[in-house]
């Protein structure tokens, strides 16, 4: 685990894999090297393999990294998202991984449109374990997708979820695969494709692609290990 480089040589080679036995081109599935608590040195060795996708989960530590890096590299917002940020991260991300209420997207719109932005968004979604404590769960996503789908500045390109902790990453390919025929479902109902399937870390990314994941969020594989408690933790 020492040397992200290779780590991530190693990620790009099992992801293609993956996507071959899933029946798909080794390209349909995009990298999120998630780099948080990593100092913007590694990312820079990371990205001269090269490789532009990252991912961070703390708005302060995008603000804090992101100026210091070349304007080339790609950022994921992934973490828990306060409305009182959204004008602050705004600027510096692509995407937003983490869309969790209905309220949030709306916030995101109204801003976005303030600010000339455009970003991609995934609606997280809580297919397991009912008790956590941010996502929409199959009935709110049921019923705010047709609202959210209304917004003009957000591009909702699909689900994003993180599944139980559990010892056995097999134990997630349940999860992974109600996600799939949830937005399978919500595609049908709404007439919009929502390609997109954000799922998959570092134990259980091959899985993940296995049951149709299109982005899969990779820190501890590439980066090696952080302090436990970071883990999908808010804000
Ligand atoms: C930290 C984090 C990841 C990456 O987790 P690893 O187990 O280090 O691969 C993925 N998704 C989210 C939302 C995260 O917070």
């Amino acid at each position: 685990m020492s040397n992200p480089k290779e780590n991530l040589l190693i990620v790009r080679e099992r992801i293609a894999a993956a996507a071959v036995r899933s029946g798909r081109a080794p390209a349909a599935v995009e990298l999120i090297a998630v780099s948080k608590t990593h100092p913007v040195d590694v990312i820079r060795e990371v990205a001269r393999v090269p490789h532009t996708l990252f991912g961070e989960s703390r708005v302060q530590e995008v603000l804090a990294k992101a100026p210091e890096l070349p304007a080339a590299l790609r950022w994921h917002f992934i973490g828990h998202l306060q409305k009182n940020k959204i004008r602050k991260l705004i600027p510096w991300v692509e995407a937003v991984h983490s869309i969790d209420s209905l309220e949030l997207a709306q916030d995101l719109d109204r801003i976005a449109a303030e600010e000339g932005r455009r970003p991609d968004v995934y609606l997280q979604v809580n297919i397991a374990d009912d008790t956590a404590k941010y996502g929409f769960n199959r009935e709110s996503v049921r019923r705010d997708l047709e609202a959210m789908l209304t917004l003009t500045r957000v591009n909702v390109l699909g689900l994003m979820t993180i599944p139980a902790l559990v010892d056995d990453p097999e134990k997630n390919r349940p999860a992974f695969a109600a996600l799939r025929a949830l937005r399978d479902e919500l595609a049908a109902a709404s007439g919009v494709p929502l390609p997109g399937l954000s799922m998959g870390m570092s134990d259980d990314y091959e899985i993940a692609i296995e049951e149709g994941a299109t982005i899969v969020r990779v820190g501890g594989a590439i980066f090696g290990q952080r302090a436990p408690t970071i883990r999908a933790v808010a804000d």
